[in-house]
């Protein structure tokens, strides 16, 4: 029998329950047993946490730290980060249904501290800039924080995420009002306590766990509020940006995906079969980035299929807390409907599954009631087709062949998504060339998930806008000021 853990909202430096005394209850994928009840915030409940963030950016200590001060305790809060990774970790696998070895083991927690540290790092390297008028006028330019930085993140990386967004806004001087993932929000929760261990001062984080169209929509229309950095789906994004403009705040929105992993008939199978593997099935297959259209040239189809299918069947899926394990449940009853509603779908197109497309035979007593679904692979050769036009987020790819490169670019490009791609071929013009052409954010070549936090991370089209990482985060939150001076007689 688990722990039901009781989770509260953060503000102004201490745990304190919804105002109005309710909860809502997070079940875990792994087995649909009740692990938390999480309080059940309101409008009332975001006035609070805003009013604590907006007098600690007005009034508070924050603000007046030099840089080196805040960013010394920006350094202390990832170092804490990482002594308490197991219990990060292990909150992540039992409410999201990440693999154990993905989360603690050198993985998500790891990230999650190098997001801090890194902008920590960042803004002791900041500086401004100087526009001499000739001998008449000097301008120069500061970067300024914000001010209350509304944080709002998805379900299925809910630690990480938060971080991306926590470390630039903290380390630009801005105070935060974060706003969990309601299904997953268990280790978010923790952030606050960490902060206040760190020595940031009480009001700088605020965290306020609820629902998105009650408490989130409160805090995105809130007055007193003057930026938001969402991430998640792009229906979201939309009802974000229309209810952010009543004030004219500052928002940046990272969206869904549909990713293409292009295999080309030069590329290095023995990179390609697991690379896919990897874009396709990390996490559940419930990543922004994941490679769910699989668009493979048609002179290597069987053999590329032969060993793809053949490394999908020997996935273990089962139990995040094994460290064998390499696929966890889907996140959530909703999502698993959702999932098998399009497996489903193609069943009733006529369209071949390849592999998967059930519940795994033989799951162990204690987790049968999860959420777990076998590596799905459909050959769907239409790209137009429901299944590669719509984002999935779960364990299901999706075959469709090619013969050249253009009819590749082409069929990459038919999408509403612009988040990333992926490119496998040994020639490296071609990996040049196609890159260019593709319509996204990101593009790997030969490799997929290969994160550099210097680089500009964030979607094209309708995958989002705006971009994440090093300057891209910190011109995010920062205000450029000028100043112009007089200095002629
Ligand atoms: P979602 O849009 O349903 O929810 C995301 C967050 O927004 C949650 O915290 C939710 O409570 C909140 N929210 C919902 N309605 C709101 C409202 N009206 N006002 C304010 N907040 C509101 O997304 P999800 O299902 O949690 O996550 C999956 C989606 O996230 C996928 O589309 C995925 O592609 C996307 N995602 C994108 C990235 C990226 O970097 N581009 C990364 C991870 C996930």
């Amino acid at each position: 029998m688990t722990n039901i853990r009781q989770v509260y909202n953060w503000i102004n430096g201490e745990y304190v329950p919804a105002s109005n005394g309710e909860t809502f209850d997070v079940t875990t994928p792994i087995s649909q047993e009740l692990i938390a009840e999480v309080s059940e915030s309101t409008q009332e409940d975001a006035d609070r946490a805003v009013a604590a963030a907006r007098e600690a950016f007005d009034n508070g200590p924050w603000g007046k730290l030099t840089v080196k001060e805040r960013s010394d305790k920006l350094r202390r809060m990832a170092e804490i980060i990482i002594e308490r990774a197991e219990e990060i970790g292990t909150l992540d696998a039992m409410d999201v249904g990440k693999p154990i070895r993905n989360t603690v083991q050198g993985g998500e927690v790891d990230r999650s501290a190098n997001n801090i540290s890194f902008f920590a790092d960042y803004a002791e390297m900041m500086h401004g800039e100087a526009f001499p008028m000739g001998k008449d006028y000097i301008n120069y330019t500061t970067y300024d924080p914000v001010g209350v930085s509304v944080l709002i993140t998805p379900w299925n990386i809910p630690f990480m995420l938060t971080t991306w967004k926590l470390g630039p806004a903290l380390a630009a001087g801005n105070t935060v009002v974060i706003k969990p993932p309601e299904v997953t929000p268990l280790s978010v929760a923790l952030l606050g306590e960490i902060a206040k261990e760190a020595g940031i001062p009480d009001g700088v984080v605020n965290i306020v766990h609820g629902k998105g169209g009650v408490v989130g929509n409160a805090l995105t229309s809130h007055e007193a509020v003057d930026l938001v950095s969402f991430t998640g789906s792009t229906k979201t994004g939309t009802i974000i940006q229309q209810s952010a403009a009543n004030t004219q705040k500052k928002v940046s929105v990272e969206l869904g995906g549909k990713a293409a992993d292009i295999i080309f008939s030069d590329a290095d199978l023995k990179k390609a079969v697991p690379g896919a593997i990897r874009a396709a099935y990390t996490n559940t297959g419930q990543v922004c980035l994941a490679g769910s259209r699989l668009l493979v040239q048609e002179d290597i189809l069987d053999a590329f299929l032969e060993a793809f299918v053949a490394e999908a069947k020997a996935f273990k899926v089962g139990d995040p807390n094994d460290v064998d394990t390499d696929m966890g449940p889907i996140v959530s009853e909703d999502q698993f409907q959702k999932v098998s509603s399009y497996i489903d779908w193609a069943k009733d197109n006529g369209l071949e599954i390849l592999a998967g497309g059930k519940r795994p035979d033989n799951l162990p007593e204690e987790i049968s009631e999860g959420y777990y679904l076998e590596p799905t692979i459909i050959l769907a050769p239409d790209p137009n087709s429901k299944i590669n036009q719509e984002e999935i987020f779960g364990p299901v790819v999706s075959v469709i062949p090619f013969q050249t490169e253009e009819e590749a670019i082409k069929i990459v490009n038919n999408s509403i998504y612009g988040l990333d791609g992926v490119i496998w071929t040994e020639n490296l013009a071609k990996a040049h060339r196609v890159a260019h052409e593709i319509k996204a954010g990101t593009i790997w070549i030969n490799d997929w998930f290969v994160r550099d936090l210097r680089v500009p991370f964030g979607g094209a089209k309708q995958s989002g806008n705006g971009r994440e990482g090093g300057r891209f985060s910190m011109e995010f939150f920062t205000e450029a000021k000028n100043i112009c001076i007089r200095i002629k007689d």
